[in-house]
């Protein structure tokens, strides 16, 4: 079905470091007898988030099967069938960003990582440069000279 830019999905934004190209669709819309109609397929996209392991952008491919009941009210919802997801139309309309980004949102890990073994994923060997620490790091940089200093003063 072609691609939705990344870059509108301010939510998503917000979630991860950053966005990259558009989310690919491929769903297909079908009749169904309890609702209005049946949307199934997957989403594709990539963003990055900071791996937990090394602190480092990862980037991670997200592919979330789809399968909603379109309906109109919380009654119809629960009528759906278990397989699938209720998708409101909210005034007749039915954002398909809106869905997209909320499925993105639901697909997005609790603790991002670099693949097992990646060899830019190394744990420890940047975290002084991570964002957050740049203020309490300046105090930090000066201690190896200084037990330095006071080891030759042993001497
Ligand atoms: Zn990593």
């Amino acid at each position: 079905m072609g691609g939705i830019p990344l870059a509108a999905m301010h939510r998503l934004g917000e979630a991860v470091l950053a966005l990259d190209g558009d989310a690919f669709l491929t769903l297909r819309f079908d009749r169904h007898d309890s609702c209005l109609g049946q949307v199934r397929g997957t989403i594709e996209a990539r963003v990055q988030m900071r791996c937990q392991r090394c602190l480092q952008p990862a980037e991670l491919e997200l592919r979330i099967p789809v399968a909603l009941g379109i309906v109109r009210s919380e009654a119809e919802a629960e009528r759906l069938p278990g397989d699938l997801d209720p998708l409101l139309l909210d005034d007749d309309r039915c954002r398909l960003s809106d869905l997209v980004e909320d499925e993105l949102l639901l697909a997005l890990p609790v603790v991002a990582m670099h693949v097992k073994d990646a060899p830019e994923c190394l744990p420890g060997k940047t975290e002084f440069k991570s964002e957050g620490s740049i203020d309490s790091g300046k105090s930090d940089v000066k201690r190896p000279f200084d037990v330095l200093a006071s080891l030759k003063k042993d001497h």
